[in-house]
């Protein structure tokens, strides 16, 4: 029998009402025929109410700590939506992520997943029952429950669905799909029937928060097919049960989708501060005497512009690390004061990378200056620029970000009509 699994976010399972719903739709799937895995996130807003407790206590709390407090909101949501389905006639058991077991590496907080043994899950599947899954945990090398860092629970469906040899993997949320943008704040977003593996892993990782960008490297590289779909259509709608094309936006090969745009999304990431280094040396070794020591600092650098020095003797050095690193990356910059050799150091946390992603550009010229040409008639001032094959990222203040994200979906044609 095929087996099926259906992944739940946080708005999902936000209340018992909500997910006496999703066992409806579990329901509909076991009675079209499936075996099925069902994977839950924490109700919405809990996994960060139990993150700003181990904040409270200690803002350099035991990871391991961390990983045994915010791991139990998805232990609460899986037993919820197991009794759920028993009441409701459907053969259902619990599972947390050490019961299966997903093993994880001994990143706490931000472990990666590096075996999944599936096979006590699919005797069970094979016996007719539907296995609830605690997304976002695993256990690590140490024997302890380790999670999959911040919307970790996509990537347990993903890696699950890969583990058990599934048909599909359903990601439910709070959309009906992957859009050309964040939807909440362009309410002209179209929504994407389908988008490439490589073209939502960008996305994802500029800041789409709609997938997690593991859940995607795992479902390029184990070819699973990825469906995201709504959890707040009617369960009982029968063009839910489309098993070859359910509604919703499917992540596939390229090969897979025949109009191919130039433009296909637009992706936001407020997670950028920018660090300037005034008057650095122009020598050879200088930017391994400030990358090396943020490397060893577990800190990454995404943008770096280097300006050529007028004189030849200094250079002003600008680059980007995530929010959360930011007051660490200025420690480590001035505690390599003396090795660098810079005048001042200036840093800047309000700022908003904005990306143009589509696989198009690969064989389109021109997309870049258009970008630049729009942003200037808005008035828009950009700070850092970055591109690769099939994406442009620009960096700006975080003021324009909403104006410069509608200029950009507007001027590649993806508002809706
Ligand atoms: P869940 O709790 O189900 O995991 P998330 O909040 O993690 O849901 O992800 C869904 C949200 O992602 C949507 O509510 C939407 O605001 C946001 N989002 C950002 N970019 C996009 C996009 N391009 N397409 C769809 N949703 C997006
Ligand atoms: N509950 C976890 C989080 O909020 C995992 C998830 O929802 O995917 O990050
Ligand atoms: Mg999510």
């Amino acid at each position: 029998m095929a087996r099926l699994v259906m992944k739940f976010g946080g708005t999902s399972v936000a209340d018992i009402d909500r997910i006496r719903n999703v066992a409806r739709h579990v329901k509909r799937e076991v009675e079209a025929g499936y075996e099925v895995a069902v994977v839950v996130s924490a109700m919405s807003g809990k996994t960060n109410e139990l993150v700003g407790w181990t904040r409270a206590l200690a803002p350099m709390h035991d990871a391991r700590e961390y990983d045994a407090v915010v791991a139990s909101g998805e232990q609460v949501t899986s037993g919820l939506l197991a009794i759920a389905l028993q009441e409701i006639g459907i053969n259902a058991r619990s599972w947390q992520g050490w019961q299966i077991p997903i093993k994880t590496d001994g990143a706490h907080g931000a472990a990666r997943i590096v075996d999944i043994d599936g096979s006590k899950l699919v005797e069970r599947l094979a016996q007719g029952q539907v296995a609830v899954i605690a997304g976002f945990q695993g256990i690590g090398p140490d024997n302890r429950i380790a999670t999959l860092g911040r919307g970790g629970s996509d990537t347990s469906a993903v890696a699950i669905a890969a583990a058990i040899g599934a048909e599909r993997c359903d990601i439910y949320t709070d959309v009906d799909g992957v859009y050309t943008t964040d939807p909440r704040i362009v309410p002209k977003a179209k929504r994407l029937d389908r988008v490439s593996y490589e073209e939502m892993l960008e996305m994802a990782s500029l800041g789409a928060k709609v997938l997690q960008v593991r859940s995607v490297e795992l479902a390029m590289v184990h070819g699973v097919r990825t469906f995201v779909r709504s959890s707040f259509d009617d369960p009982a709608d029968p063009r839910l049960g489309d098993p070859r094309n359910p509604p919703g936006t499917l992540i596939c090969d390229e090969d897979e989708i025949v109009e191919k745009q130039v433009v296909t999304g637009i992706a936001y990431s407020k997670d950028e501060a920018q660090i300037s280094l005034r008057e650095v040396a122009d020598k050879p070794g200088v930017a391994a005497a400030v990358f090396v020591p943020l490397a060893e600092a577990n800190i990454n650098v995404d943008m770096i512009v280097q300006n050529v020095s007028e004189d030849g003797t200094t250079t002003d050095m600008t680059f980007t690390v995530p929010t959360t690193d930011f007051d660490r990356a200025l420690k480590v910059l001035e505690g390599a004061r003396a090795a660098i050799g810079y005048v001042n150091i200036q840093g800047s946390g309000d700022l908003v990378k904005v990306s143009v992603i589509g696989i198009g550009m690969r064989s389109h010229a021109g997309v870049a200056a258009s970008a630049f040409k729009a942003l200037a008639s808005k008035g828009i001032n950009i700070r850092a620029i970055t591109t690769s094959e099939i994406k442009i990222s620009i960096l700006i203040d975080s003021a324009y970000a909403e104006l410069a994200v509608r200029t950009l979906h507007s001027l590649y044609g993806l508002d809706a009509a």
